[in-house]
């Protein structure tokens, strides 16, 4: 069953070469697998009809850009391989399993070292041209916080460039759960993480938004950004009433169990992760 965790292991991400033979090599001394899912740093290929499919595609790290994850495990184990984003798989997860459980729609976004969201409309993780890169849209600025220029290396002020964990630390110097309950800081990331959630309702029509990731840990976070989100909305989007604000139902468990819900999903005929 796709939420039973039977091990765990983790293994430091190195070169392409090192990780992945080592990862290989656990599975291989597991009980014998049916199927392999994989829910990936991105970015990714996920055209089916594509010759790069179940690759990385460009990437900062050193050595994994075009890296053939899928080629790999698939060579090396020989069992069908599912393969997604790391939060299109916490996205599914959250859907089939947790918070979005029984609802038709639902987004999925971590708020950690990056900002990155995946997701589910109808059912299916929505891929589109690639997959969905919603850190790095442009919020507007709340007052105190006219001034940093952010830390996108691609965008400085975009969402993940005010309001990831490095951003929060950039300019105040801590994590935002180490800086005191009064300290300015909450409310300008809960305004940042506020506008998202209302940018999610508004272009998607998600029934739920679930905050994930490291930064979504800071106690009473969560809270704030719903009344934000709500304060900015106004009442005005349909349905607005039935819109949730929520931590993930599965925990830190989310993109695991999206990974083997990839891993069942592969050994359907169509499959539909
Ligand atoms: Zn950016």
């Amino acid at each position: 069953s796709p939420n039973q965790i039977a091990a765990r292991h983790v293994i430091p991400t190195r070169g392409p070469a090192e990780t992945l033979a080592e990862a290989a090599a656990w599975f291989a001394a597991q009980p014998p697998l049916r199927a392999l899912g994989i829910a990936s740093f991105g970015p990714v290929e996920l055209d089916r009809g594509c010759a790069n499919w179940g690759r990385i595609t460009t990437t900062p790290k050193p050595g994994w850009a075009q890296c053939d994850i899928v080629g790999h495990f698939a060579r090396a184990l020989g069992v069908p391989v599912g393969f997604d984003t790391d939060v299109n798989g916490a996205a599914l997860a959250e859907h089939e399993l947790g918070a979005g459980k029984g609802l038709s729609s639902l987004a999925y976004v971590t708020v950690g070292t990056g900002i990155g969201g995946g997701l589910v409309s109808e059912g299916r993780v929505i891929h589109g041209a690639a997959h969905p890169e919603i850190g790095h849209i442009f919020p507007r600025r709340p007052p105190g916080d006219a001034e940093f220029a952010g830390t996108c290396p691609h965008h400085g002020d975009c969402l993940e460039g005010l309001a990831s964990g490095p951003a929060i630390e950039a300019r105040w110097g801590a994590s935002l759960s180490r800086l005191p309950a009064d300290h300015p800081a909450h409310g300008v990331v809960a305004d940042y993480l506020g506008q998202l959630c209302h940018t999610i309702f508004a272009t998607t029509a998600s029934e739920i938004v679930v905050l994930g990731g490291g930064v979504m840990q800071t106690p009473g976070l969560i809270e704030r950004v719903r009344a934000r989100c709500a304060e900015l909305g106004a009442g005005y989007l349909p349905a607005s009433a039935r819109h949730r604000v929520v931590l993930p139902g599965l925990g830190q468990n989310s993109g695991i169990c999206g990974a083997m819900l990839l891993g069942a999903n592969a050994l359907r005929p169509t499959p539909a992760g």
